[in-house]
């Protein structure tokens, strides 16, 4: 059945800086951003899932700007944050880590294929053709926006985008707000890394990859929940593979956890995998098949997962 999502919303979070907010933030409903400089620059911060989402958000890039923008960010690999990479005009430089390039190219159209739900309309792959390691800075005018390598989490890829006067933090998917993290193409090992990269800054305004913006007091105890998860699933993980147990059976004994709430709590099951690969003492960023984790996962939910971009 198909369930109306709310639209989508442009927010200017502080002056100038801008959060393109999709609810609910489920599977592939992700949120986008716009930062401007005061010289008539500005950089996008990843783009979206469909043809028609993807277009909606140009659209209101366009009550900001008539220019083209000066760059496009890609915080990771998938195709939430990357399928609208093929809109943009051609001299519009595309930056990422330099795994987000040679993942957006190995994983192609995969997500569309596994969560078949939506009309994505017209796809095409188009990795970032500007790519770094570590960290690197752009200035907009005035405004200085730093790209900083804190994978593998949420993947091996993973970027946030930090604009230090104004501490704003966009994080990408390491943290979902009111979603289970989703890490069977980044790190359980390597996620509270991540989270304690963003801590670190000690952002003001965080705007996550999916769900509402978090400001203040309410960051740090979202961050501690964050980690309190990554913890249960190091453990579940260890007990159940000490045990002998499937990442499917581990996540269905585990199901009623503190966590069992948060939005797509299928994810447990795909979280257990990289966890079972870790601890079978494979390099953290070794690919796990995403097809066999999606069947464990459909049937952890007992039938197709929702997808409603
Ligand atoms: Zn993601």
């Amino acid at each position: 059945m198909r369930k109306l999502l709310p639209d989508p919303e442009l927010v200017e979070v502080t002056s100038g800086v801008y959060a393109y907010l999709q609810p609910d933030g489920s599977w592939m409903v992700n949120n986008t951003g716009v930062v401007t400089g005061q010289d008539g620059s500005y950089l996008l911060v990843d783009t979206t899932s469909t043809e028609a989402r993807n277009r909606s958000f140009f659209a209101a890039v366009e009550t900001i700007s008539s220019q083209p923008p000066t760059a496009l960010v890609n915080t990771h690999h998938h195709g939430d944050h990357t399928y609208g990479n093929w809109l943009m005009p051609e001299r519009t430089p595309i930056i990422g880590h330099v795994t987000c390039r040679e993942d957006v190219i190995a994983a192609g159209l995969v997500a569309a294929q596994v969560l078949t739900g939506p009309d994505y309309g017209h796809l095409e792959v188009r990795p970032p053709n500007v790519t770094f390691t570590g960290s690197m800075t752009l200035h907009l005018g005035e405004r200085r926006v730093e790209l900083i390598h804190v994978g593998p989490a949420h993947t091996r890829s993973d970027v946030v985008v930090w604009l230090p006067d104004e501490r704003v933090l966009f994080s990408g998917d390491i943290v979902f707000a009111g979603g289970q993290p989703f890490l069977v193409e980044g790190s359980v090992e390597g996620y509270p890394k991540g989270i304690a990269a963003i801590r670190e800054l000690q952002p003001e305004i965080l705007v996550p990859g999916h769900g509402p913006v978090v400001r203040g007091d309410d960051i740090p105890a979202l961050l501690d929940d964050l980690v309190e998860y990554a913890a249960f699933v190091a453990e579940t993980g260890r007990e159940s593979h000490a045990a002998g147990l499937t990442p499917l059976e581990a996540a269905t004994k585990a199901r009623d956890n503190r966590f069992a709430s948060w939005q797509e709590s299928e994810r447990l099951v795909g979280n257990l995998h990289r966890a079972y690969s870790e601890l079978g003492g494979n390099p953290l960023d070794t690919r796990i098949p995403l097809d066999g984790v999606w069947h464990d996962m459909v049937a952890f939910n007992g039938g197709p997962i929702g997808c409603f971009a």
